[in-house]
């Protein structure tokens, strides 16, 4: 087995004096960390470069203009070489070797007692990544997923947890117990409040659980926003949740890609709806979520696009409020956005569209609802959501009303997804131009002058088709 090449520790060095040669910019970098960390700077270097000036005029560094010398170590704890002479480095390292000082060369391992990790600052919880100096760039690659993949408030989560450290000593005298007892604030609800930004709830539900005990088996409904397919889109909470969930109750919209970023040992059950099919009618869905939740589970309620736009998000979350069960809800890119995107047409646009709004098309008895009027504006992008067998009524109304025959319509099929199709032309020609082309739900139109940027902005279509070699 390879040895550790470098023994990972944290210090404090609160109060004490550093010493950093160089007035660069990665020098200036080292002098933030320090003074992060509490340290005093001395800094030595012919010249101050950018940030550093600043510092030095706020008073954060003591600088002592010209170049390295011995006597410059005296009184010193920490010595950083950042200096673009390596000469001068070497010679810095070797004397605070010899004096048993910890010595950091930035950029060469072999001249450093100590390196610098790449840092995911949580305070008062830290995590530190190195690779022992052999790449910072894969240091930097893995701090950027554990970034994402843990959830920026668990430093509140620490200090929160801290706060009640004494009560909870107290109030459990066993190791075990007390362990358990965090094991279950660190993993739950507790947590899951402090990290959708509920803090006083957090707290008061710590407080009560310090008191009387934690609940064990009550479970929990995520309501999920899974995007409008392509799994890149989803939000880091999302995707948190989607693999802690025990159970994941999906749509129709939910695509494969998306469904497995689910936990792998998940039960799936599929409520999906179909045109004028309904599977599974919404009460019960509704009455599935409290029902699992009340088993203890924690359950996964994944939608396409955002739980709020036409998902009927609101209906499933009024039954659990109801029946007293927790729940948060996690936004999603909305099919308008992600097909505006991906078929480059953007919603707004100084020179065609100054509004935007997003409608149902659901036809019912062969006809829609809708305030016509006010949808057919000058200057206005409409979104059509459920439009796709209505179309030739959407046309037509839109022109009935003042709408010119000649105004562009799009129709974004299976949006963000590598089966995205775009179809584009006019209210007086689409219904017909689109008659032989099978197209498919999900289907979103897009009506406005916006679309005929379409052709200019089209980057997806265009690196998917170079990709399956269609150009
Ligand atoms: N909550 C969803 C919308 C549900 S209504 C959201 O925020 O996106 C269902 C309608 O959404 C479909 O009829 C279609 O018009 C639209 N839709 C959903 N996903 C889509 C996709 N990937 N591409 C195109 N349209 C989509």
């Amino acid at each position: 087995m390879r040895t550790m090449d470098f023994l990972p520790i944290f210090m404090n060095i609160r109060g004490q004096r550093s010493l950093i040669v160089g007035g660069g910019e990665v020098a200036a970098r080292k002098a933030a960390l320090l003074l992060q960390a509490g340290a005093e700077i001395n800094l030595v270097s012919p010249e101050l470069l950018g940030n550093l000036k600043d510092m030095h005029a706020e008073g954060g560094i003591h600088f002592r203009q010209g170049t390295f010398e011995e006597g410059d170590l005296e009184g010193i704890s920490l010595v950083i070489a950042a200096t673009d002479d390596e000469a001068v480095n070497r010679r810095v390292s070797e004397l605070a070797r010899a004096r048993r000082l910890p010595v950091n060369v930035v950029d060469n391992p072999d001249l450093c007692t100590f390196i610098f990790p790449s840092i995911i600052d949580r305070s008062p919880v830290q995590i530190a990544v190195s690779t022992g100096g052999s790449s910072p760039v894969l240091a930097r690659l893995l701090r950027t997923r554990l970034e994402a993949a843990i959830p920026s408030a668990y430093g509140r989560l620490a200090a929160m947890v801290e706060q009640f450290r004494d009560e909870v000593k107290t109030r459990f005298s066993s190791v075990n117990a007390r362990r358990k007892f965090w094991e279950e604030v660190l993993q739950g609800k507790i947590a899951e409040l402090v990290f959708s930004g509920q803090d006083g709830a957090a707290e008061a539900e710590l407080k009560r659980a310090v008191a009387e005990g934690i609940e064990r088996d009550s479970g929990e409904v995520y309501l999920i926003g899974g995007g409008p397919g392509d799994p890149d889109l989803l939000t880091f909470r999302a995707l948190r949740l989607m693999q802690q969930a025990d159970v994941i109750v999906y749509d129709r919209l939910i695509s494969k890609e998306v469904l497995e970023l689910t936990r792998r040992d998940a039960h799936r059950i599929y409520v999906g709806k179909e045109r004028d099919n309904h599977s599974v009618p919404q009460d019960q869905i509704n009455q599935l979520l409290v029902d699992l939740a009340k088993e203890g589970k924690r359950v996964c309620r994944l939608k396409g696009g955002d739980p709020f736009v036409f998902g009927r998000g609101g209906e499933e979350i009024e039954t659990l409020t109801a029946n007293g069960v927790h729940f948060q809800v996690v936004p999603g890119i909305t099919a308008a956005l992600g097909s505006s995107s991906y078929a480059g047409i953007p919603l707004t646009h100084r020179d065609y569209s100054q509004a935007v709004v997003f409608v149902t098309g659901h036809l019912k008895d062969g006809s829609m609802n809708l305030n016509w009027k006010g949808l057919a504006q000058p200057n206005q992008t409409i979104v059509f959501y459920m439009g796709l067998k209505g179309l030739p009524v959407i046309c037509e109304k839109l022109m009935e009303h003042g709408l010119p025959a000649d105004l562009p319509i799009a129709l974004v099929q299976q949006a963000t997804t590598p089966r995205q199709r775009v179809f584009t032309g006019t209210l007086g020609d689409m219904p017909e131009r689109i008659a032989s082309e099978e197209v498919k739900p999900p289907t979103l139109i897009i009506v406005g002058n916006v679309v005929k940027l379409h052709d200019k902005l089209n980057w997806y279509r265009s690196e998917l088709m170079i990709e399956k070699g269609e150009h």
